[in-house]
Order: structure tokens, then C-alpha cells, then sequence
């Protein structure tokens, strides 16, 4: 079956880093609004310390999204399409990073307790792991960054002060750049994901977008 055409990559524009983005084949992985479960940590004894500050920098990275997206934490992972994890991911392409996203893209259906549910519909997964071995700005400059590549933009910004920055500047990013912004506004302007005509069910499409190949290609979420 021939999947669907995948949106173009735009033009290049001034105030942001859109034509870095890249879709899936199935369109751009954007919601309206996101739930985002969040790895509870410990609440006592000496991991209480740890997992407290690990929460703390996602909680001040996740602050930021939300100025600019609805997004919700929910409690039951079921419910989520962004499950944070506190772990540091495992080593890649003989890379080793903090933080890392992964995207899949599955069909599902959604509906409230009682009610019918509502139609098939494809929706994007990240799961993001992060490291907590990092200190707290830097944890959150990275949780800010691999949240981005969450919320669709599977891309980097060729600009240091940016959070999707693909080359880290001397100081952690700890708030979402003018840059960010407009780029995050251009993406939830472009249509969803589209499912490809009659699929099944267990339709589940890896798909992890490498960016555009050049020196040294991070991948998706390598910070
Ligand atoms: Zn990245």
C-alpha cells in the first residue's frame, strides 16, 4: 500500500527554524493538546533528594511549553501521548547523551468514560528519556529541548540561543526562545496526522525522523 504523500518541507523564514522541521509520511505530528505522564520518583529516603530535583527541572521546562500549548499531566500513562522517563538513555550510534525522544506514531481511539468512542484516529507517542545525572539547569535546558522534539518539532535550529538548538551554546537554554515560538505557532497551523485510508487497528509506524543529513546528524533527541 502506498502511504500517504508527506507535507513538503516549507520555505526557509527569517524568525524561525520551520524549514529544519521534518514531518512524518503521515503529516506533522501535532496535537491541539497534549497529556504528558511524568515517571513519579521517589518521595522519601535518600532518592527523594534526586528524584526531586530530576522533577523539578521537567517541571520548570514544562512551565515553558505550557505558556504555548495546552498541555495536561495526567496520572495515568494510558491517557498520555508523552511519557518522560527518568533514565539516561542508552548509548547510540556509539553517542551518548542526557536526554533523548522517540516517536511512533499508533492508531487509536479515544473517547471519556461512559461514552461511545470516537473514531479510529492516528496519534503521535514520544516517549522522552532523561537523564537525572546532570545538574538542575542543565537537566532543565535539556528536558525544554527533548519536550520540543515531543510536541512536534522533530528538527534542530542552526541557532545556539534557541532551545532545539542542534549545538548547545555555552549557557543552558532555560526558557523557549522568540524562535521557538514562532516555530511551534507555524507547526500548529499546518494540518495533523492523517490516517492512510483503511488501516487496521495495530497499525504502529516507527517513525523517528532523522534530520537532514550533514556533519555529525544528531539524532531525534540526541541533546
Ligand atoms: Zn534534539
Amino acid at each position: 500500500m502506498a502511504p500517504p504523500l508527506a507535507p513538503d518541507v516549507p520555505p526557509p523564514s527569517p524568525a524561525d527554524y520551520r524549514h529544519l522541521l521534518k514531518p512524518t509520511p503521515l503529516g506533522w505530528p501535532r496535537l491541539n493538546h497534549w497529556c504528558v505522564w511524568i515517571e513519579p520518583g521517589a518521595s522519601e529516603g535518600p532518592a527523594a533528594l534526586w528524584d526531586g530535583r530530576w522533577r523539578q527541572a521537567v517541571d520548570g521546562a514544562l512551565a515553558s511549553w505550557q505558556q504555548n500549548l495546552p498541555i495536561t499531566v495526567v496520572a495515568d500513562t494510558a491517557r498520555a501521548q508523552v511519557q518522560l522517563l527518568r533514565r539516561r538513555p542508552p548509548v547510540q550510534n556509539k553517542r551518548a547523551s542526557h536526554g533523548r525522544a522517540t516517536l511512533t506514531l499508533v492508531e487509536v481511539r479515544r473517547g471519556e468514560p461512559g461514552q461511545p468512542a470516537g473514531p479510529w484516529q492516528i496519534e503521535p507517542q514520544v516517549t522522552v528519556q532523561l537523564s537525572p545525572g546532570q545538574g538542575l539547569q542543565a537537566m532543565q535546558a535539556t528536558a525544554l529541548h527533548e519536550l520540543g522534539h515531543a510536541f512536534g518539532l522533530w528538527g534542530h535550529s542552526d541557532q545556539p540561543g534557541d532551545a532545539l538548538a542542534a549545538i548547545p551554546g555555552s549557557q543552558p537554554v532555560l526558557e523557549l526562545s522568540s524562535r521557538d515560538r514562532a516555530t511551534l505557532r507555524w507547526l500548529q497551523a499546518q494540518p495533523g496526522l492523517a490516517a492512510p485510508g483503511v488501516a487496521t487497528p495495530a497499525t504502529v509506524t516507527p517513525a523517528a525522523v532523522p534530520p537532514a543529513a550533514g556533519p555529525a546528524p544528531a539524532a531525534p533527541g540526541a541533546n
